[in-house]
Order: structure tokens, then sequence, then C-alpha cells
């Protein structure tokens, strides 16, 4: 359908743009239009942040290249030992993003979510440990955290004397985290009386220091964020869970018993807890991508190696088609992820104010992807991928935990295009009401998303859009003239979506879960255009590779796009529902081939 657009592509000179920090591109694109200001040039390291982290880089790689028959016995014992953490720490890996003047390494989010993509190469555990830390154990105190709070903790998570962990999820609430039934009640002396139980909380059995999110239904609000030492009575942790995956990273549940938590430990202001939970999980959000890069890259050395050692029907395995297929696909994926995450780095770096849309895409791609290339990989080794004697089937184990938590990728999915068809309704006058109570349908968890996700609205009118890819060289723009066409094309298919549904726009899954994939494809893939315009400039061959991985994500990506565009018209989902219902009421499969 969308082929039939006509989009002109200027070829202006390219003017610097300026980048506009108050709008979100991601929600932009549902307006039908592509913000350039806020993606070229493609961000690049400032040189003394490359000057600190390439020792950090080779340091982490001197500590954990060598530990590969650890990693595994700690996998297969579950947990890893104290004498481990303790050289973490000494490494200074506890206190990667905590300023300088707190005793931290002061690192901005795109050289710590770099960090992770390296220990990430070794093992999934080790990142989690000192990720769940970083990225939403004390990430709390370091965006909310008061002057006396932070000078009170920050120096010793610094150092790792404290470990820190998030604890949102309990049974009755996961991806409904609101519904959380732990309470706190303020006692007339200031301080609050915690009680309640957290569960899979990462690094719970080792962390000395919670931050805790509870319901204080009051006036200010329903949902309070604590800070909350391991040490005081009443707190207590389950033991290590027994867990698929990610075997090694401590997971328990975090119980607090009448635990009295003084007036100054209350994180934020009362009442706000809800929203301080989803700007950690989104700060934190690059953390989880730059893992899954680095995740991929190990993954894709081991399998071209094992491609080339291997050989049957007298040839290396890695001159059959199907197996280039795959080694060719995790190379693109990687660039796709590695793209995206490091742009999204960026925009929380440059003090962007809303990329909650940017991020979950960030987190949603990569998660995706590392999967993918994990269960490709351990394929590529046939049988020895699936002995434990190789890494590949703990890779599998390891990897699929990361489209779980932090936000599940389908709730993460719901949330790009609700947030996006939000702003997009808001310019069109006879569409404001729908929208603007798009979010109090009774999905849980929407509700109380909306002040999260509508803080502010793009503005469509006055988006200083530059010239259509005027940053691109010549090669590459037919790949943007799809970005351009399908963008439009989706613009207009969101609107449709909006008049067609108005507010029950909630309750069509199937067609946000459509809404959302294109959103991915175009963020991602203009992501993928912005940095293969500034790679290679002077080397004429790894540009050409570049080049060619971009113009094949955008081909892949333009048949996704189209395929999603053409199933909001036509598709099969009434069918779909009914056989799901079919189901639910037969209690799963009624057929065998034994009665016909
Ligand atoms: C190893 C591990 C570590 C974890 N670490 C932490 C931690 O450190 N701190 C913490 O607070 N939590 C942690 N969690 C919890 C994690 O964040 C939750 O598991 C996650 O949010 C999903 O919640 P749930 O498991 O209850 O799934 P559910 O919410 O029950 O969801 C089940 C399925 O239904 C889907 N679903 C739910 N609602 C909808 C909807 N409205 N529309 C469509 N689909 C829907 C989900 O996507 C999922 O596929 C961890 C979990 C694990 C397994």
């Amino acid at each position: 359908m969308s082929e039939a657009i006509e989009v002109e592509t200027t070829s202006s000179p390219a003017e610097p743009l300026a980048p506009q920090p108050d709008l979100s591109i991601a929600k932009t694109l549902f307006t039908g239009k592509i913000l350039h200001a806020n993606l070229f040039p493609y961000p690049r390291m400032a040189q003394e942040e490359r000057e600190t982290l390439t020792p950090m880089l080779e340091a982490i790689d001197a500590f954990l290249a060598d530990r590969r028959d650890d990693f595994r016995r700690w996998d297969l014992e579950a947990g890893q030992p104290a004498a481990f953490i303790q050289e973490l720490r000494e490494l200074g890996l506890f206190g990667l993003i905590i300023p300088e003047d707190h005793g931290g390494l002061g690192l901005s989010n795109a050289a710590y979510a770099r960090v992770l993509a390296q220990t990430s190469r070794y093992d999934t555990s080790v990142s989690l440990t000192i990720g769940a830390h970083s990225s939403i154990g004390m990430k709390g105190l370091l965006l909310f955290g008061n002057t006396e709070q932070r000078a009170r903790y920050l120096p010793k998570l610094a150092s790792g004397e404290l470990i820190a962990a998030f604890c949102l999820t309990e049974s009755s609430a996961g991806s409904d985290a609101a519904a959380l039934r732990t309470t706190a009640r303020r006692q007339p002396d200031g301080s609050w009386l915690l009680s309640g139980e957290k569960i899979w909380i990462t690094n719970g059995g080792i962390a000395d220091l919670y931050t805790v999110f509870a319901r204080t239904d009051g006036t200010e609000g329903k949902i309070t964020a604590f800070v909350v030492e391991a040490a005081w009575d009443g707190v207590s942790h389950g033991p290590h869970e027994d867990k698929m995956g990610i075997r090694a990273s401590s997971t328990t549940t975090v119980s607090f018993a009448d635990v009295r938590v003084p007036a100054e430990n209350v994180l934020g202001e009362p009442g706000k807890g809800f929203k301080i939970a989803m700007a950690i999980l989104n700060n934190g959000r690059t953390g989880l991508g730059g893992g899954a890069v680095g995740g991929m890259k190990a993954l894709l050395a081991l399998a071209s190696q094992q491609a080339q050692e291997r050989r049957q029907f007298d040839r290396p395995i890695a001159e059959f088609g199907l197996i280039r297929e795959k080694l060719a696909q995790i190379a693109i994926d990687c660039f796709a992820a590695e793209s995206v995450v490091w742009m999204v780095a960026h925009y929380i770096d440059s003090g962007f104010e809303d990329y909650s849309v940017e991020a979950a895409i960030s987190k949603i791609f990569a998660t995706e992807a590392a999967n993918r290339a994990a269960w490709e990989a351990l394929q590529i080794a046939g049988g020895n991928g699936y002995m434990r004697e190789y890494p590949y089937e703990q890779a599998v184990r390891d990897a699929r935990i990361s489209p779980i938590f932090e936000g599940t990728n389908e709730i993460l999915r719901l949330f790009i295009a609700m947030s996006g068809l939000k702003d997009a309704g808001k310019p069109l006058s006879d569409l404001k009401a729908a929208v603007d109570d798009i979010f109090a349908h009774p999905i849980k968890g929407f509700g109380v998303l909306s002040g999260y996700a509508g803080r502010r609205f793009t503005r469509a009118t006055g988006v200083n859009l530059g010239p259509a890819f005027a940053h691109c060289p010549g090669e590459l723009r037919p790949s943007c003239a799809v970005y351009e066409k399908y963008t439009a094309a989706f613009g207009g298919a969101a609107e449709q979506v909006l008049r067609r549904y108005g507010r029950g726009v909630v309750e069509r899954q199937y067609d946000l879960k459509r809404l959302a994939d294109i959103t991915i494809d175009l963020f991602v893939g203009l992501c993928v255009m912005a940095r293969a315009t500034t790679l290679g400039i002077d080397d004429p061959a790894q540009r050409e590779r570049v080049h060619a991985i971009a113009a094949t994500f955008t081909q892949q990506a333009k048949r996704r796009m189209a395929a999603n565009l053409r199933r909001l018209e036509h598709n099969e989902d009434e069918q779909m529902d009914r056989l799901a219902g079919a189901v639910l009421a037969d209690g799963g499969y009624r057929w065998d081939i034994l009665s016909g």
C-alpha cells in the first residue's frame, strides 16, 4: 500500500540541526513526521570518556576472560561466591554511575551501557549483579535523592560497601505494579511502618539497601518510595530462587515486617512513588540494552568460529547459505540494537525531557535481538550447542529473562502505542475528547501509566523537521526514502486507528501491537541510518559494509512495516480471538488423530 505514496526527498546541503530535547522523536512519528534534528549527527562518545573507558574495559577483560569455568560452575550451583562479589567491589564496578564527588566514577549512561556490554561478553549474571545495583537499585537516590540522602548513601554505594536492589514486584502485582499491597503507615512521630513482601528481587539476597515501593494511600497519591536498610529490624529475605537462567544472579523474596522507616528515608515526595518507579526503570533501560549487545557480540564470535571449524559434507558449515544467513542476521540485529541503545543513552545523557518511548523501543529491540542471536548461535552449533560443555545453552537460558523483566515486552509495546496515539490525537481537535481519556480505561496499569506517558505532549506543530535526510550520503538515500514513505503512511494509519476506535482503542491490542512494531522499525531504522551516515567516513571498506547493513535492515524493516500496515486493515484478529476463547473454554487443544 505505502509503495504508492509519493514523498519528496530533498538533496539540499546539510545544515547543522539544533536538537529539540523537549520533543520525542518516536512520538512525533505518530504524526507522520521525522524529527531529523534529534537524529543527526549520530552521537560520538567524548574523547575524555573514551580514555577513561578503554583501560576499564581492558581491566574487565583481564578479570573475567579466564573465568569461564567459574561461571559455568556458579550457573550450576546457582550463586556467586562472596569472594567474587568482593572482587567486583575492588574493581569499582558498583560505583560506575555515581558522581565523582560521591566517590564513584561518574560515567555517562552511554559509557555505563558500554561497560555492561563488556561484562556481558563473559557472563550475564555478573552484569545483573552490577546492573541491578546501578540501573535500578540505587538509581532512585541518584535521580530523586535529596542532598542529605545522597551524602549518606552514595559514597558507600559507590565503593560497594552497600549493594542495592529495587523492590517493586509482588505476588499479585507484576505488570500491574500499581496493584501492590505492601503498605507503609505514617506514625505520629513522622516515621513509617512498612509491611509486606516483594518477590523476585534481583540482588535480594546480597543487598544492603533496598528501594521499596509501598502503598500509602493519602491525599498526595497512592504509592511512596522508600530507602530501606537491610540491617533494620523486620527486614529479611528468602532463599535464592532456582531459576532457568541467570542462575548465579541473586533473586529472592524480600520481606518487611513492621519495619520502622524514618521520615528522612522517603525518596522524593510522598505519594509520587509510582512515577519514581517508572522513571527509574525508564532511565535504566540502556543498561539492559548494552548488556544485550555485548552478549550478541560474544555469540557472533563463537558462532563464526564454530561455523568455520565444523566440517560436514566435506566442507566447513560456514560455506552453507543457511548458516551464512544466520551469521549475517545476527550481525545486522547487533548493529541495529547497538545503534538504538546508544542513541537512547545519548538522549538521557543530553538531558532530553521525554525519552520514555525511545527507551522502551531500545529495550524491546535489543532483548529480542539477543534472544534470536542466542537461539541461532545454538542452532549453528547443532548437537554441541545442546551440550552443557558448550556456552550456547546457557546463553539461551540467560537471554530468556530479558523480555520479561523491567517491563515485559508486551506491556512496553502497549505503552509505545498508547503514548504515541495520545500525542498524535491531541492536535486533532475532533479527537481530543477521546485521547484525553485514553488512559483512563480500566486496564490496570494503564491508568497509572498516564501521568508518566502523558506528562507533556509533543507539539505536532512547530516541530523542527530539518531538511529531509540532507545528512545522509547519496548511497543511503533510497533507504532514507523508505523511512520517509513509511512514516507518512504510519501517521495516517495511526490517525485512522484513533478515528475508528476512539477511546476503545485501548482494547485493540492486536492493532496496538502493530502500531508499536512499526514504531520500533521506524525508530531503530532511523538510528541505523544516522549511525551509518557517520561511520566509516574515512574508510571506504568499512563504509561499504555499514551501508550494506543499513540497506539490508531497511529492506527487512520495510517488509515488516508493509505487512503491519496491511494487517491494520486486513487481518484474522476476530478469528484468532474466537479461537483463543474456544481454547480457553476447552481448557486446551481438543482434537486427536485417534478420533479423526
Ligand atoms: C529473574 C527475575 C528477576 C527480577 N528482578 C526484579 C527486581 O529486581 N525488582 C522487581 O521489582 N521485580 C523484578 N522482577 C519481576 C519482573 O519485573 C516481573 O516478572 C515482570 O514485571 C512481569 O510480571 P509478572 O511476572 O507478574 O507477569 P504478569 O504480569 O503476570 O504477566 C504475565 C504475562 O501476561 C502479559 N500481560 C500482563 N498484563 C497484560 C496486559 N494488560 N496486556 C497484555 N498482556 C499482558 C505479560 O506481558 C506476560 O506475558 C524479576 C523477575 C524475574 C523473573
